[in-house]
């Protein structure tokens, strides 16, 4: 039960072993092997069981593993808040540090010239917020997730809490149909359920 055993490139080992985690959480260990084979998840875990790492290093590492031939928005990771969005950008900053991965934010409250700008740049990775990714992609020629490789659905259940369900239907509509999914959650109810069949594909099921 090491990092060693989980197939992560130096950079990211590095990153782990710089921010002082010495062997991967539960979820970590049970997620990061079928996320690299490439299979759909569903994951029943909450905040303290180490998901964002579980679901950000083999991201990480399908990225590095996989160059792209163009500039292109390869993730996109989808979260209820801005707090939380803040959060995950911040942990994957430390866990590309090591490498030349570019992530941006997308958020409710930040510039949305300055964000369209970021978008244009075409980072490896977004985490957003459903509203304001959603106005880009709804406005703007020149974003799109037309590459987008990875869907993370983080805290689903909030998601559909807050009324996203809409704006997530059509996110989903804006991705291309091959595409790995992961999707996280604290409950399983069944509005998460009809979600995991509208957007994950023979999903394993995960609990930590
Ligand atoms: P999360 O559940 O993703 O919100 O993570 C909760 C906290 O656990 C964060 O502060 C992480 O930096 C930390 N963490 C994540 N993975 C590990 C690990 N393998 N070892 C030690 N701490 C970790």
């Amino acid at each position: 039960n090491s990092f060693l055993d989980l197939n992560l490139s130096r950079p990211l080992l590095r990153a782990c072993e710089a921010l002082g985690y010495q062997k991967p959480t539960p979820i970590q260990a049970a997620c990061i092997p079928l996320a690299l084979s490439g299979r759909d998840i569903c994951g029943s875990a909450i905040t303290g069981s180490g998901k964002t790492a579980a679901f950000c290093l083999p991201a990480l590492e399908r990225l590095l593993y996989r160059p792209k031939r163009i500039p292109a928005i390869r993730v996109l990771i989808l979260t209820p808040a801005r707090e939380l969005a803040v959060q995950i950008h911040s942990m994957i900053e430390k866990l590309a540090q090591f490498t030349d991965i570019r992530c941006c934010l997308v958020v409710g409250g930040l510039s949305t010239k300055i964000q369209e700008a970021a978008l244009r740049s075409m980072p490896d990775i977004v985490v957003a917020t459903p509203g304001r990714i959603i106005d880009h992609l709804r406005n703007s020629m020149s974003v799109g997730l037309e590459d987008l490789a990875i869907l993370i659905l983080d805290e689903a259940d909030r998601l559909l809490e807050l009324g996203f369900s809409a704006e997530i239907q059509e996110l989903i509509r804006f991705c291309p149909k091959r595409r790995q999914t992961m999707l996280f959650s604290a409950t399983m109810t069944e509005e998460v359920d009809a979600l995991v069949q509208l957007s994950l594909n023979k999903p394993v099921r995960l609990e930590a």
